[in-house]
């Protein structure tokens, strides 16, 4: 019989995924993780059953959440990852030359373990680059606390169900500012909006108060089912502004090669259909 993971992040709305050879499934401490292969995607993480990452579609979101602030910002030397245990994430940010030091902090020691042994494909080393000091705590808890100041910060999260939760609080989102410096960019992922419009709402509303410049950007992502993904954008610095001339000598002398980003596309992500920017508080 033909097995399916079958997502549960909606109450009237499903997506189901073949599940051609199951790799893993087990209860860590935090969530149920499962991996499996699938024709179309390659190997899929999901945990409590909603998809997290593939192997096939993954670099539209990490790229796209790394290289437009990266990029935008012109001279990131510190990063912050909040989550991203898969280490795509880390693997983007840390294609950059100028980027000096990357800290992840991920709640969840097992995610990391076991991406780096049966999805090894998404970190493609980034574990094992000296620039990265990987942190096992709640990331909530380590802002709260930390007195290091970073460049970029973004915040890769699961939904804000389970241990994500903490990580959309306008609390959360106060300390974090806190932690960048001047002219520094926070960036979060904030859900598919024609499905979860509440919760992009409420993190914009946030960032109203907090940010000289916010707002978010979009990308489709194949998995994140429902149309485009948006990313929160807060800024006390003028980055959105950068001239497109501009993006492209950065992106030219990164010399990195990527599947999704461009700056053509950055300029563009900052355009909001309707629907989403009637979302806007
Ligand atoms: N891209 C995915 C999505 O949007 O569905 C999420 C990526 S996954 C790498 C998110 C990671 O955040 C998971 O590894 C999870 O363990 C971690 N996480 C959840 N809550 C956290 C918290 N409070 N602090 C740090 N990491 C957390």
């Amino acid at each position: 019989m033909t097995d399916w993971v079958r997502e549960s992040l909606h109450p009237d709305y499903a997506q189901s995924l073949r599940v051609d050879r199951l790799l893993y499934d087990s209860e860590t401490e935090h969530q149920r993780l499962k991996v499996f292969e699938n024709a179309t995607f390659g190997r899929v993480l999901t945990l409590d059953d909603v998809v997290q990452t593939t192997e096939g579609d993954n670099f539209i979101y990490h790229e796209m959440m790394t290289h437009v602030p990266i990029l935008a910002h012109g001279a990131a030397r510190r990063v912050l990852i909040i989550g991203g245990g898969d280490g795509g994430m880390a693997r983007e940010a840390l294609r950059h030359k100028s980027v000096e030091h990357v800290t992840m902090v991920e709640i969840d020691a097992g995610v990391v373990d076991f991406s780096k042994q049966y999805l090894p494909m998404l970190s493609q080393g980034a574990f094992d680059d000296p620039r990265l000091n990987l942190v096992i705590d709640d990331g909530a808890a380590f802002i709260r606390n930390t007195a290091e100041k970073f460049d970029v910060i973004v915040v890769d999260s699961t939904d804000p169900i389970g241990p994500g939760e903490v990580l959309f609080t306008d609390t959360f989102y106060g300390h974090a500012k806190r932690a960048l410096t001047p002219g520094g960019i926070l960036v979060t992922q904030n859900g598919v909006p024609f499905m979860q419009g509440g919760e992009l709402t409420n993190t914009m509303r946030a960032f109203k108060a907090l940010f000289a410049d916010w707002g978010c950007y979009l990308a489709s992502i194949p998995t994140y089912a429902g149309g485009p993904m948006a990313f929160g954008w807060g800024t006390d610095g003028d980055a959105r502004q950068t001239p497109p001339e501009v993006l492209d000598q950065r992106f030219a002398a990164s010399g990195i090669d990527t599947g999704y980003y461009t700056p053509q596309v950055h300029k563009a992500a900052f355009a909001l259909p309707g629907y989403v920017a009637r979302l806007m508080p």
